[in-house]
């Protein structure tokens, strides 16, 4: 390692090793418009990623921008730590419209893991101020991602983003990953009998006395790497916590706002969750604004002027900011006068096929998940034995590289590569994404040093 490293910036990347970064090819991002990034150089990008799976109606969207710049001009910031501003009430009412019916009250705050935090902390006060101070712990799933702050990190899938932090962190019970490629539950049968799901009722049945709630990201495991769970998974989660008197939490930061083919992915099932946590996509990609809905049950627990104890103390300085609230209405706006959702499942459909064509056959292509505009590749070194790469072959990471050189902007996790474009994304754009993610696979194999 040379003394001083070199600096391409003074910023610190987030979940970037730099000793790697700084050796690698650089992308500085200087505007964007509709599906498209464009770089300092000059050169475009179709941003296959969402720009971190937040983008909906594309960037520079103009009913998004004027009313940004309306809220700016009316009022930038006010708290809502015991007072409020008009967007984030009418925001509050418009979301109801929209999510599952039951839940009732958005606690808002500023990130996706800050909202996390929130239903954390909302979950186990209420059994606190419900009487029941026992019921502390929390259930989540073997993959899940939650996000970084500790609280979310705790809840989080055991490995090497979690150990590091492991003094800082509480222990959640874990029950398995809906994962079918990978199932260890029902790999010696036929089909799926949701014995994943069914973990949850012999937990709970030995120590359901101690759980407050169970977190699960419904139907798509986004950071795991896209992992669908089949049909009918989320509704049997929450028969089980109902059966046992324990709070479900949805995350619906990555599937929010319609990239599952449904605005929310409770929808895909009918399933109203106690809790439920919206992020990314809620303002349609424009500003940090995310929000933890509680049904009435929930919030009548912590509602007694007797005993300010039982208040949720918690709150973020730029929690429901109101020009980032303005770009929520917005964005809900456009859903409520497009078809978007109906755009995307039939965008979904035609990516299916695109898909089926260039990677069915594929030998180091093990598996394609797909959930309406959430698609993960999983990349494999023998297809029959579902062997992966050895992970210093970087084989996702090189493969998004090469991609580049066709014009597109994709991230892999792992040798899973993510495709979650925007949902504005057109069937032209659509080839072009699934064009350039295929030839980016093939140069990755090619100059791999394994496969010579
Ligand atoms: N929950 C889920 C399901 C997520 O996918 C993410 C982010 N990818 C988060 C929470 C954290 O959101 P943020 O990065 O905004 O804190």
């Amino acid at each position: 390692m040379p003394s001083q490293p070199p600096r391409h910036s003074a910023i610190w990347h987030p979940f970037t090793q730099m000793a790697r970064f700084d050796a690698e090819p650089k992308l500085v991002i200087e505007r964007a418009h509709g599906t498209r990034l464009v770089a300092k150089d000059g050169k475009e990008y179709l941003d296959g990623v969402a720009s971190l799976w937040t983008i909906v109606h594309g960037h520079g969207e103009p009913r998004i921008v004027e009313a940004i710049k309306r809220q700016a001009e009316r009022l930038q910031h006010s708290t809502l730590l015991g007072v409020s501003h008009t967007p984030a009430m009418e925001l509050a009412e418009r979301l109801l419209q929209h999510v599952p019916k039951g839940l009732r009250w958005s606690f808002f705050s500023s990130d996706g893991a800050s909202a996390v935090e929130v239903a954390l902390k909302m979950a186990v006060q209420y059994w606190g101020n419900a009487g029941l101070p026992e019921r502390t712990r929390i259930v989540s799933l073997d993959m899940a991602y939650h996000g970084d702050t500790l609280g979310a990190s705790s809840v989080g899938a055991d490995g090497i983003f979690r150990k590091p932090y492991e003094s800082l962190l509480v222990e959640p019970l874990r029950i398995p990953s809906p994962h079918r490629y990978r199932c260890s539950a029902c790999a010696a049968r036929t089909a799926c009998d949701l014995t994943c799901a069914t973990a949850l009722e012999r937990l709970l049945a030995e120590r359901g006395k101690e759980v407050a709630a169970v977190i699960v990201e419904p139907r798509v495991q986004g950071a795991a790497g896209i992992i669908v769970a089949p049909e009918g998974h989320l509704k049997r989660l929450r028969e089980i916590c109902d059966r046992h008197d324990v709070l479900l939490i949805a995350d619906e930061v990555a599937t929010g706002f319609g990239k599952t083919g449904a605005m929310f992915a409770c929808d895909l099932e009918g399933v109203t969750p106690d809790i439920m946590v919206l992020g990314k996509g809620i303002t349609g990609g424009y500003l940090p604004l995310s929000a933890t809905l509680a049904t009435e049950k929930v919030y009548r627990a912590f509602y007694d002027a007797g005993h300010y104890e039982k208040t949720l103390f918690h709150g973020h300085t730029y929690a429901g900011n109101p020009i980032a609230c303005a770009a929520a209405l917005a964005s809900l706006d456009i859903f409520e006068k497009e078809p978007v959702i109906e755009r995307v499942r039939a965008r979904a459909e035609r990516l299916r096929r695109l898909l089926g064509a260039a990677f069915a056959e594929h030998p180091n292509v093990g598996e394609v998940r797909q959930q309406g505009l959430m698609v993960g590749i999983e990349l494999v070194a023998d297809r029959a034995t579902k062997r992966s790469f050895p992970a210093a072959e970087r084989m996702g990471w090189r493969s998004c590289l090469a991609a580049r050189e066709k014009g597109v902007f994709v991230r892999p996790l792992g040798d899973v590569i993510i495709l979650m474009p925007p949902l504005c994304i057109s069937e032209a754009e659509l080839d072009e994404l699934v064009g350039a993610v295929s030839y980016g696979i093939g140069r990755a194999l090619r100059s791999s040093p394994g496969l010579g």
